[in-house]
């Protein structure tokens, strides 16, 4: 997510993306971060319109301006199992540290009209400011611990890591339908207009919709990505706009060899 590229906090972290463990059950982390002081884990939601948290079974309805509703399985329930997964885990190694979560909105456009009480709810340009209002006191893990719980982290992520899909499956990447789905109407064929993504169904426009898409892929297909490789999954018109959207990835080899790292190995600042 771009606005934890360049964050800086008064102490040392690591970010991983897209984390897959398994502890008690599987589970797969957008965002978790680990500090000397606590860790955090984000559930990000790439959902649009009027937002509701509902309890009681817990659900999340979203209006779209048409009046249409769609539900969607709590994100809440979500981040509190994933909370609980991680606070076992790092007491079976042996950390006692704070485990905190938050849900994250990716769309600046999303309207939360009823939020939860119960877990933080923030949009995205929220993040830093968040974070770096987290109140710590005295460091919990030295620097050694914290490398030892993110390289941890990592053996555990490897371990388990039943992606990508397609080859768990069977399934034949060819046989995906390929295109960038519209979160509002939730039809694949967004196209991409200058710096923007542009829906010729509902007439939707932003500019975040090939995370999803790319978030699939490493799923689905890869955990790495060429630049012809993207823009036949994104169905982009030629590799310069292919290449301004991988530049948020790092970066392995070079000119026809250049890959793009999807799944992010945990950044350390
Ligand atoms: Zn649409």
């Amino acid at each position: 997510m771009e606005q934890l590229k360049h964050l800086k906090l008064p102490y040392e972290f690591y970010i991983f993306h897209n984390l897959n463990l398994f502890i008690e059950s599987n589970i797969q982390i957008d965002i978790l971060i680990i500090t000397p002081h606590y860790i955090m884990i984000f559930e990000v939601k790439n959902i649009k319109g009027t937002i509701e948290f509902r309890q009681n079974p817990s659900q999340l309805v979203r209006t779209l301006n048409t009046g249409e509703t769609h539900t969607f399985n709590s994100p809440e329930s979500q981040l509190q199992e994933y909370v609980y997964q991680i606070q076992q885990l790092s007491q079976e190694i042996g950390f006692k540290i704070p485990v905190y979560g938050a849900i994250v909105f990716s769309f600046a456009s999303s309207y939360i009209k009823e939020p939860t009480t119960k877990t933080k709810v923030l949009l995205r340009n929220e993040i830093r400011s968040f974070l770096r209002e987290v109140k710590v006191s005295q460091r919990i893990l030295s620097s050694e611990e914290l490398g030892d719980l993110s390289r941890f982290l990592l053996v555990k992520h490897h371990d388990f890591n039943p992606y990508p899909l397609c080859k768990y499956y069977d399934i034949h990447p060819s046989d995906l339908k390929s295109g960038v789905e519209c979160p509002l109407c939730d039809v694949i064929g967004m196209k991409r207009v200058y710096r923007n993504w542009f829906c010729p169904n509902c007439g939707a426009q932003n500019n975040v919709s090939h995370e999803q898409a790319l978030r699939d892929y490493a799923i689905l297909i890869s955990s790495t990505i060429t630049n012809k490789e993207c823009r036949s999954f994104l169905n982009l018109a030629d590799r310069n706009q292919a290449f301004r959207i991988l530049t948020a990835f790092n970066k392995t080899g070079t000119y026809r060899n250049a890959k793009y790292e999807l799944i992010k190995q945990p950044i350390r600042k």
